[in-house]
């Protein structure tokens, strides 16, 4: 066995890697550039070299530069993680040329199904089922059109050399498939260096699942079940989860059998992930291979109890399978959930800042529950524009998937990150959504639930009603010990009022208290009562109570007579008044905010790529007004209405900061 591996890469899937390695004895060497200098995979590896500036096309991602680290360090072997060099055969050839392992597939694998196009036709061949499509390269706009009709819209455009679902844009006619080529080949050339483009029949109602596979060198391969992650954004898992509620025990063996099949063509070795698209007959068709360690590999080990990291290390080391088909089985079920920092509320928009709090839920392990949270980042810590905008994975396990998602709801709900724009409250919300609990979801399911954006969520009002007691409970203890502060009570908490009107979520709320040294019970004037005892103090952001011997854990910050509370995907204002002062608010004017109607704000720190309008132009709605890059992504914003442009503040090349107004209309 190897005595020190080097890891190639960051975030958490550097720190995933160097755990399975200190549980093998292996030291662990880590890389990192200039912006990374502090991270946390740098703390935990037992060696750091240094290899750049930020970005990573001078850094993590050139080969020479962790070349040199292997060379100073003399590991013995690399883990490249996901993403950079992992998917690169030059890479692997390249340590092989140094006599260092490559903890990954052979080379000519990793050549075979790099390329979509390439590894479409080879699974063709090893009688695995494929999309239906053009398999050669287009030139243009038009011919894309042209190639599209024949195939029959809708259609998938897609790059060659794509990962990461960038660089793939669905069309539904001809217009779409101009435009959509254009901008597929544009975020190709940009994020790949590599603009050839391929087009294939759109599946409907299709789902993603995926088979994981493992081989050694030896001849060995075997599936690992599949892993369902039809939850996606932008064409990017968001919610992955194995087993899939949708597969049967047939349709699972089919498609592990021509997984192994098609990694056997390409004689496989290491862990790989064959991706399919499922129809809403069971029909499924080969999407690509990914030959590497995938990021959502948790949810296998969880329901397999395999490390697939030491396997990857055991298979580069030159070790036999210790694993047979036979062995594999599927116990339980697991969820993952990505904690990215974008912005829900503003269109998903990468955020970017300083990690102000941090406490991700305790990780445990018991019969009946594990909350894992594979992660990268530490409290005070910076999510930077350079890298992938992945703060954590969530993963959570129970005997069955109503347990896992329960435990699930839990972990989100007791999830602190503060400082920048997080996904937590739509995470939440898809936890809760009874087409994601009956397991009913497509690769549209996001698109569908919130066609206008997700604007959080509106809670039922039984669960308000909780709320609104867990608020009376805890502003009363806060009205205590800020009397006790001003020294306008001496002790006597009867001083405290027990009368109050609570405002939630567009309901007001008489209710009176009763407390006593356990706690409190909250009457509410038009019926029932709610027992809730908690050990909050005032100033603890997280509030964990039992509402009538029920869990509820709610984030909580004060907020001039009451809180502001968000709890499963709902962010809510809660005042809590006296019915004097609820009677007198009555008569107060409502401050409005300034009119952005009328402007283009930057929805997110970026770079102007291209402007399309001119200023005196008239804009319809939908309109292209301008591109705007951000971490890797071209983003096209378009005018929300018809109008005449004013105003154009900004020029291609500028850097743009958030809410920056780009353009002015009449
Ligand atoms: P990437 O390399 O970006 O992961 P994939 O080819 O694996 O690209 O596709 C990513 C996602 O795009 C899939 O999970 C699926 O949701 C969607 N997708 C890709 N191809 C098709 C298709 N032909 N029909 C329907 N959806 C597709
Ligand atoms: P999956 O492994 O599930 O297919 P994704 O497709 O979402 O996951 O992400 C993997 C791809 O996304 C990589 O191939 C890479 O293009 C990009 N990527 C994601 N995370 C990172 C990262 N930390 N560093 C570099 N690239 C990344
Ligand atoms: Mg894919």
């Amino acid at each position: 066995m190897f005595k020190k591996i080097l890891i190639a890469n960051r975030g958490e899937i550097a720190c995933r890697v160097i755990k399975s390695a200190r549980k093998m004895g292996i030291a662990t060497v880590a890389v990192y550039s200039d912006a990374d200098k502090n991270a946390l995979h740098v703390e935990m590896a037992d060696e750091a070299v240094h290899i750049g500036p930020p970005p990573a096309s001078e850094s993590y991602l050139v080969m020479e530069r962790i070349l040199d680290a292997v060379r100073q360090t003399g590991a013995e072997a690399v883990h490249p993680g996901y993403g950079f060099l992992s998917e690169n055969p030059r890479f692997a050839e390249a340590l092989a040329a140094e006599n260092v392992a490559f903890i990954g597939p052979p080379t000519g694998a990793i050549q075979a199904m790099g390329d979509k196009i390439t590894s479409k036709k080879l699974a063709a061949e090893a009688g695995v089922s494929t999309v239906p499509g053009y398999m050669g390269l287009i030139e243009d706009a038009e011919e894309a059109v042209k190639i599209s009709r024949e195939i029959g819209y809708p259609v998938m455009i897609k790059a060659s050399a794509g990962g990461g679902g960038k660089g793939m844009r669905i069309a539904w006619n001809d217009d779409e498939a101009r435009e959509g080529f254009q901008s597929s080949k544009n975020e190709a050339a940009s994020s790949f260096g590599d603009d050839r483009i391929f087009i294939e029949k759109f599946i409907t109602q299709p789902r993603h699942i995926e088979i994981q596979v493992l081989g050694d060198t030896h001849g060995n391969c075997i599936w690992l079940n599949e892993r369902e992650c039809s939850i996606q954004r932008r064409n990017q898992k968001v919610i992955e989860e194995a087993p899939s509620p949708f597969l049967d025990a047939e349709t699972r063996r089919a498609m592990g059998e021509q997984a192994v099949a098609l990694s056997r063509a390409v004689d496989y070795s290491s862990a790989g992930t064959v991706e399919f698209i499922v129809d809403g007959a069971r029909n499924f068709y080969f999407l690509e291979m990914n030959t590497r360690l995938q990021v959502e590999h948790p949810v296998t080990e969880l329901i397999t109890g395999i490390d697939l990291v030491e396997q990857m290390i055991r298979v580069a080391a030159g070790e036999k399978l210790s694993i047979a088909q036979a062995d594999v089985g599927i116990n339980g079920w697991a969820i993952e959930s990505r904690l990215y920092a974008e912005d829900p509320y503003r269109n998903f928009l990468p955020s970017i800042g300083r990690l102000v709090r941090y406490r991700p839920p305790a990780e445990h392990v018991s019969d009946t529950e594990i909350i894992r949270n594979d992660t990268g980042v530490y409290e005070g810590g910076e999510i930077s524009m350079f890298y992938d905008p992945m703060i954590a994975k969530l993963c959570t396990w129970g005997p069955d998937r109503a347990a896992a998602i329960e435990t699930m709801r839990n972990a989100l709900d007791e999830f602190e990150v503060e400082g920048i724009g997080h996904n937590i409250p739509f995470l939440s919300a898809v936890m809760d959504h009874p087409k994601f609990t009956a397991g009913e979801m497509t690769t549209a399911f996001i698109d569908e639930v919130f066609p206008d954006g997700f604007n959080g969520v509106e809670l039922p009002e039984a669960e308000l009603r909780r709320l609104a007691a867990s608020a009376a409970a805890m502003y009363r203890v806060q009205e205590i010990r800020d009397a006790r502060i001003s020294g306008t009570m001496d002790n006597h908490e009867r001083e405290v009022g027990s009368d109050w009107v609570i405002s939630i979520g567009g309901n007001d709320w008489p209710v009176t208290i009763e407390a006593d040294r356990q706690g409190a019970t909250v009457k509410f004037a038009d019926g029932g009562a709610y027992r809730v005892t908690s050990d909050w103090l005032p100033g603890n952001p997280l509030a964990i109570l039992s509402v009538n011997d029920e869990r509820l854990v709610a984030k909580v910050e004060r907020i001039p007579n009451g809180f502001r509370m968000r709890h499963r995907g709902a962010d809510l204002r809660v005042l809590v008044r006296t019915p004097r002062m609820f009677e007198l608010s009555k008569h107060m004017i409502e401050k409005i905010p300034p009119d952005t109607s009328k402007m283009l704000l930057c929805p997110m720190p970026g770079l102007m790529v291209s402007v399309a309008v001119e200023e005196g132009q008239a804009v319809e709605e939908g309109q292209i007004l301008c591109t705007v890059e951000a971490m890797k992504m071209e983003n096209v914003l378009r005018a929300e209405r018809k109008g005449v442009v004013a105003k154009i503040n900004a020029v291609a090349g500028d850097s743009l900061a958030v809410d920056d107004v780009i353009m002015e209309f009449e």
